[in-house]
């Protein structure tokens, strides 16, 4: 399966902005091997949309409501999501976690919402600082993996250690397999063999210098970019690393 590299664009740009770099990203991606994911902010979604027309690159969103429609003042529904041309969504990140409040199982509710209205979910799932220190990295991960995916998950996961998102940190490529491994096989248990066609993508601080070398580590499916993915050449070189 090709890899996924997916681009969250986080709370950055206008709808000028946001269209110029899924041009310019489109504009690079010709002949690219792996496939390729934009997640630009709610408001500029549409323009993003307009502007992937004719390329393969997927759009999606950065987060949805787990109700289809309802009094949810601020928030966006799924199939409100799909109505745009998203194909998919990034669900539980970390900083929605921490800033929102958002459960493990919120994070399922949300994931079972998206797959109604056809949209692939991108759970992210990952440790703290502390609980890699304290070795409770692999457990902790795989018990909010257990609870935020519901029966019949077929999306993506993104294993993001959170002391390395923003930070220019990354973990070792040991540490990368090891938890990977650990992902597959409780994707494994869980879905049975469907487990081995979701991809498990890693996040924090990948960058045109690191990318190379953290995808080709096993059990790696794809790239999930904050900071690197706001720039086309930068995004697009890490894109080229993948396969
Ligand atoms: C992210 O927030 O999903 C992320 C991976 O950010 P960055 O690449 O900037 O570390």
């Amino acid at each position: 399966m090709a890899q996924l590299i997916a681009g969250n664009w986080k709370m950055h740009g206008s709808r000028g902005f946001a269209a110029a770099l899924a041009t310019n990203i489109a504009a690079g991606a010709a002949g690219l091997a792996c496939d390729l994911l934009l997640c630009p902010p709610f408001t500029a979604l549409e323009a993003t949309a307009a502007a992937l027309r004719g390329s393969a690159i997927k759009l999606g969103a950065q987060d949805c409501h787990a109700a289809a429609s309802g009094a949810h003042t601020g928030d966006i529904a799924a199939p409100m999501l799909a109505d745009l041309g998203c194909t998919a969504t990034i669900l539980g990140h970390s900083e929605r976690r921490a800033a929102h409040g958002e459960t493990d199982a919120v994070v399922r509710a949300k994931a079972l919402a998206a797959a109604a209205s056809g949209l692939m979910a991108v759970v992210c799932v990952g440790e703290s600082a502390a609980e890699r220190d304290a070795g409770q990295a692999e457990a902790i991960v795989c018990a909010q993996l257990a609870a935020s995916l519901p029966d019949g998950f077929a999306g993506v996961v993104a294993y993001e250690p959170i002391w390395a998102i923003g930070t220019g940190r990354t973990p070792t490529e040991a540490d990368v397999a090891a938890m990977h491994a650990a992902l597959r096989a409780a994707l494994l248990a869980r879905l049975g063999v469907a487990g081995r066609g979701v991809r498990i993508l890693y996040g924090g601080s990948v960058n045109a210098g690191n990318a190379a070398r953290l995808l080709a580590v096993a059990e790696v499916g794809g790239a999930l970019v904050g900071g690197a993915s706001l720039d086309a050449e930068s995004f697009l070189a890490i894109a080229r690393a993948a396969t």
